[in-house]
């Protein structure tokens, strides 16, 4: 018996529903609505790199509405559309009992960058995506949050590799319309435009919301006609040109994502820096305050009760310092609507506030204007303390005021499709309840709950997609393999060698090609019939960052030209989808940062739901989260001073743990091929990492420490 067809009215309605759920992020963490659009157009799902609002441009209107006649799929519509609206309408969160102050007054929490997918490339690395994940908790949480950002029209750089193996920068044009992202209108419909003050123009800008899930993130955009060029320009690319370029971009992202929240009407409870870049707002919060009579004392003081300041790397180089001069023509506008000395505004911002030679420190502002500030994690906080102890010369190191909140990822966002089907086969369709608790992840340890062989079944699954993706990269990227060589593409890596990743930005304190400095005997080790390894590389290095430009040539040379050939591969153009093959396709997770200057790391934490083990020097969050049992440890817990002596000891032990514990465990097989013990590493890494090492936690740990003010006394 046939079924009667759809009326006109319930097609229109999942055709609105649709297009309503593309523009949300939701779902780019249900692997369910994300299914409906590659089903829509699998060649659109892969060619416009997984955007669900380009995918229903490319279907037309007519072919989606009979598309919508096949009973199959539109339920799997209703389905994940009834899902969506019951998580957008739910009121029974984490943060409605918790923190229902923050859903009258929400935390405000400004970024430079926010990672949210592949398809938003306005990220450059770590900061971002942890930014991303920490909205898409926020929301998960029932958390009151708005996000502020820019809007970069041309994004991050794409990485290419030029013929002499050096990387080069080119950029793609964003298009608004074809991205999950919305204007923000004012009451008449049209495009609400602010401005700031900078050097000596009022330069305007507008904003897009990019909805994630229950909460928006406003996207700041100065690409306006109205402005002069080099104005227009200043929101083109994420960390894009000079100082001047720089400072000029925090003004719009502190003091102007303060005025935009005013136009929206939201009066947030606290103002939480995700590093020093949003600093400027403390100005524009000083100012407000003053034009309503306060005096320069009580408006800083009252300020410093609204701000919240993370730091995210003990690195210098990362911590923003503008001259003197600079700062007064940028600023000279803002600072003459403060009422108050240049002087005594300039000394925020320095260490010495009279010292006229001492350049403007973002973080010495973020510091000295927040009622609190933490580091991101524990060993990262211990050397905060120290760096920034010249700030606060009359109290013990111990007791500078900075405190530390680990970071982590989000989870629903970070697992793989492969793993939530594994999940879902497990447990049904509620699979995901709980899964960010310690009692989800402990059944792991339960043979009987799971096998050795299914979680070693899993694994070569997506070893096998990782690698099958990353031979298509490399042909796609332009790899010369040889003459005419198309075949050798699919001889490249094999699935059954142990294989070890590293990706991250190339940072030089990263040190990415380390483990080659043993350079024989790894050649060995890649060489040994019966237990080979093999490496995929992938990272960025900043446009102006010529000795990390020097570290991917060197890898890529490897890659090409030695005996690693074959068994090393360079992806370019890492991003969070490259990310996603990788920390769940690899066996291993490399990460030897010099001591102590890897502030969290958090890739390490993506590997842990897809059973990929850390092999990595006990500094950020590993120091935290390595027992012995669950991981691999390179070095112990201390680091010699010269950088020359840490390099040698560090590439030594990372060869040690390498072929006395690594190679040995993973290819110690029974007598059905199964590597038990590596397998029980795998399940501890699951049961004692993932419930920690995540945003839900982190989250819920910035509420509870810092969102919600103590109950006056
Ligand atoms: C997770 C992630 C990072 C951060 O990795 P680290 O281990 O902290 O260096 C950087 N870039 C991308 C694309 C990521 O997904």
């Amino acid at each position: 018996m046939t079924q009667k067809p759809f009326t006109a009215n319930e097609i229109n309605e999942m055709a609105v529903g649709l297009n309503r759920l593309a523009r949300n992020l939701w779902w780019t963490w249900d692997q369910e609505a994300q299914d409906l659009f590659q089903e829509l157009s699998q060649r659109g799902w892969r060619n416009l790199y997984h955007n669900a609002v380009a995918v229903l441009h490319e279907v037309s209107d007519y072919e989606l509405r009979m598309r919508l006649q096949d009973r199959r799929f539109a339920q799997h519509v209703q389905f994940v559309l009834r899902n969506f609206d019951q998580y957008m309408r739910s009121t029974d969160t984490w943060g409605h009992t918790n923190a229902p102050e923050l859903r009258e007054r929400p935390v405000a929490y400004f970024s430079a960058e926010f990672g949210f997918h592949e398809t938003l490339p306005i990220a450059a690395g770590g900061l971002g995506v942890l930014a991303g994940d920490h909205a898409k908790s926020a929301s998960d949480l029932g958390i009151g949050f708005v996000g502020i950002s820019l809007f970069y029209r041309e994004g991050y750089f794409m990485q290419a590799i030029n013929q002499e193996n050096w990387q080069t920068e080119y950029y793609t044009l964003l298009h608004p319309k074809n991205l999950p992202i919305e204007p923000v209108l004012d009451p008449k419909g049209d495009p609400l435009i602010c401005s700031v003050g900078i050097a000596t123009s009022q330069v305007l800008f507008k904003a897009w919301r990019a909805n994630v899930g229950r909460n928006p993130v406003y996207l700041l955009d100065t690409d306006l006609p109205e402005n002069e060029q080099l104005y227009r320009d200043l929101t083109l690319h994420v960390y894009g040109g000079d100082t001047a370029t720089r400072i000029m971009q925090e003004v719009v992202l502190g003091v102007g994502g303060v005025r935009l929240l005013r136009a929206l009407g939201v009066q947030p409870s606290v103002y939480h820096m995700n590093e020093g870049h949003a600093a400027f707002l403390i100005f524009e919060l000083i100012r407000e305050k003053m034009a309503e009579g306060m005096t320069f004392a009580n408006a800083l003081a009252a300020t410093r009760e609204e701000c919240l300041f993370t730091t995210h790397t003990p690195v210098e180089a990362g911590h923003d310092r503008f001259s003197n001069d600079l700062m007064h023509f940028t600023m000279h506008r803002l600072f003459r609507h403060i009422r108050t000395p240049a002087a005594e505004l300039m000394g925020l911002g320095r260490i010495r506030p009279g010292d006229e030679h001492e350049p403007f420190c973002m973080t010495v502002l973020a510091l000295k204007a927040s009622r609190a500030a933490n580091a991101v994690s524990a060993l990262h906080g211990k050397v905060s303390r120290a760096m920034w102890h010249p700030l606060y010369p009359d109290r013990p190191v111990d007791e500078v005021p900075i405190g530390h909140i680990t970071n982590g990822v989000h989870l629903p966002g970070w697992m793989k499709g492969t793993v939530r089907t594994f999940w879902k086969r497990k447990l049904g369709c509620d699979w995901e309840k709980g899964l960010n608790t310690p009692e989800f992840w402990t059944r792991v340890l339960d043979p009987e709950f799971i096998s050795d062989e299914e979680i070693w079944a899993m694994r070569h699954k997506l070893k096998r997609e990782m690698i099958e993706f990353s031979r298509r990269r490399l042909l796609l990227q332009g790899e010369r393999l040889g003459p005419g060589d198309f075949i050798a593409f699919d001889h490249l890596l094999s699935v059954d060698a142990l294989t070890i990743g590293f990706a991250r930005r190339f940072a030089t304190y990263k040190r990415a090609p380390l483990i080659f400095q043993q350079f024989e005997r790894i050649v060995e080790l890649v060489k040994d019939r019966a237990r080979p390894i093999q490496f995929v590389f992938a990272g960025k290095a900043h446009p102006r960052d010529d000795e990390g430009k020097k570290l991917i040539q060197r890898i890529i040379h490897l890659s090409r030209f030695s005996e690693l050939s074959g068994r090393l591969i360079f992806m370019s153009n890492y991003d969070i989808h490259v990310a996603r093959q990788m920390v769940s396709g690899c066996d291993v997770w490399l990460n030897n940062p010099r001591r102590p200057l890897e502030a969290s790391g958090t890739s390490g934490m993506k590997t842990c739901t897809h059973g990929c083990l850390n092999l990595s020097i006990l500094d950020g969050w590993w120091r935290e989260g390595y027992d012995g049992t669950n991981g691999f440890a390179i070095g112990d817990d201390s680091h010699p001073d010269s950088i020359e002596e840490q390099d040698r000891r560090d590439s030594e032990n990372l060869f040690q743990v390498l072929t006395e514990e690594v190679i040995p465990c993973y290819y110690n097989r029974s007598a059905n091929g199964i590597p038990r013990a590596w397998i029980q590493r795998i399940r501890r890494a699951m049961a004692t990492l993932t419930p920690q090492f995540n945003t839900w936690r982190m989250v819920q740990e910035y509420t509870q420490k810092y969102y919600l003010r103590p109950a006056k006394q």
